[in-house]
């Protein structure tokens, strides 16, 4: 793991919420991106070297709406930077970690992504990701 690359944050609405963030972090948010295959819509904010990642869900079945419905908004998930992460993922395995996803998929902002299921880690929803 290099460094954190961003912080997954769900929110009910981005349009509420982009607000917010604008003037907690004092910087415009500079990309609002859509994940069908995972039913969210994203926005990033830039905070140095990490980000902080808006989530709302697309859909009543997106994992965002399942994770309001039962915690409400908040932190969702925090991402790794990784060079490899099909690597990681594999030597994850092997030390024990239960993997929600067993290979690279696409992900927001220019990214392979994966997730670490939260059983495993306990309780952290944890994301690896390299650049495209
Ligand atoms: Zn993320």
């Amino acid at each position: 793991m290099n460094r954190i690359d961003h912080i997954g944050i769900a929110v009910k609405s981005l349009e509420n919420s982009i607000p917010a963030y604008e003037k907690l972090l004092h910087t415009v948010c500079y990309k609002i991106e859509t994940v069908e295959s995972e039913g969210v819509r994203t926005a990033f904010f830039k905070v140095g070297e990490t980000k902080i990642e808006l989530l709302e869900a697309t859909r009543p079945d997106s994992p965002i709406a399942k994770f309001i419905e039962k915690k409400g908004e908040g932190i969702h998930h925090i991402a790794f930077d990784v060079n490899d992460v099909q690597l990681t993922l594999n030597e994850l395995k092997t030390r024990g970690f239960e993997l929600i996803h067993e290979k690279p998929k696409d992900g927001a902002d220019g990214k392979m992504i994966a997730f670490i299921h939260p059983k495993s880690t306990p309780g952290l929803l944890a994301e690896v990701c390299q650049n495209k």
